[in-house]
């Protein structure tokens, strides 16, 4: 199997790359932050408080499904599906709080590998590379300055009804990627391995253009 692993920050453009890449080389895509935000739904339904007890509980009756709807990925939890909530402020914010439990990592982790065993992929997400195939065979890590990261969300939202400013959108990847960096379990970071792709001075095709000259080539 061809396994590819792509971890960055908030608003990176990890998840463009990665479809981008699954595109041009045939591969399947796993949004894993995606996963976690449809959990959180559920988890926001159940009403609960954010503790350890609380959480464990929730997560030992969880069933979690992925399916692909005309190669488009479709999370189910217990049954119910998200789509179309999955992107709220508040979804993203619940989601970086809950998405620190071992026990919620340990229920992703699974399904994140037997996907990866059963299909040639890129998988993307902020452990993908360090913690879920540490033995990908290809692994980047993509980032960029958090003015050019805002300023890309805030050009994508600015005509929708209440768009938040581009102070909100800055705030809100600050505080996400600190949650996501100072975590104990599975801390979002490079791969002593991956490539590291700062893409604050490069274009999407610049990006693409780029791993997949590195993936041909050692392929
Ligand atoms: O990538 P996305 O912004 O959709 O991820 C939402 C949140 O899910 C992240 O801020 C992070 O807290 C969590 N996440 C994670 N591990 C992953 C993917 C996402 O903890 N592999």
């Amino acid at each position: 199997m061809l396994n590819i692993a792509i971890d960055g920050h908030v608003g990176s453009g990890k998840s463009t790359l990665a479809s981008e890449l699954a595109k041009i080389l045939n591969l399947k895509m796993l949004n894993t932050g995606e996963i976690y935000r449809s959990i959180a739904c559920y988890f926001k339904e159940m009403n609960m408080e954010i503790n350890e007890e609380n959480i464990k509980k929730f997560v030992s009756n969880l069933n979690i499904e992925i399916s692909f709807d005309s190669g488009e990925q479709v999370v189910y939890v217990n049954n119910k599906c998200f789509k179309g909530k999955l992107r709220s402020e508040e979804i993203s914010m619940l989601t970086s709080k809950i998405s620190p439990f071992l026990v919620v990592r340990e229920k992703v982790l699974k399904l994140q590998r037997d996907f990866a065993k059963k299909n040639d992929c890129v998988m993307e997400g902020r452990d993908i590379g360090t913690v879920v195939l540490p033995n990908a065979d290809f692994k980047f890590f993509v980032t960029a300055s958090e003015f050019v990261r805002a300023q890309r969300r805030y050009d994508q939202l600015k005509d929708k009804t209440n768009a938040p400013s581009f102070e909100e959108i800055l705030e809100d990847l600050r505080q996400r990627d600190y949650n996501d960096e100072h975590r104990k379990v599975a801390p979002l970071k490079p791969a002593f391995d991956s490539i590291i792709l700062d893409t604050s001075d490069m274009t999407l095709a610049q990006t693409v253009e780029y791993c997949c000259d590195i993936i041909k080539n050692k392929k």
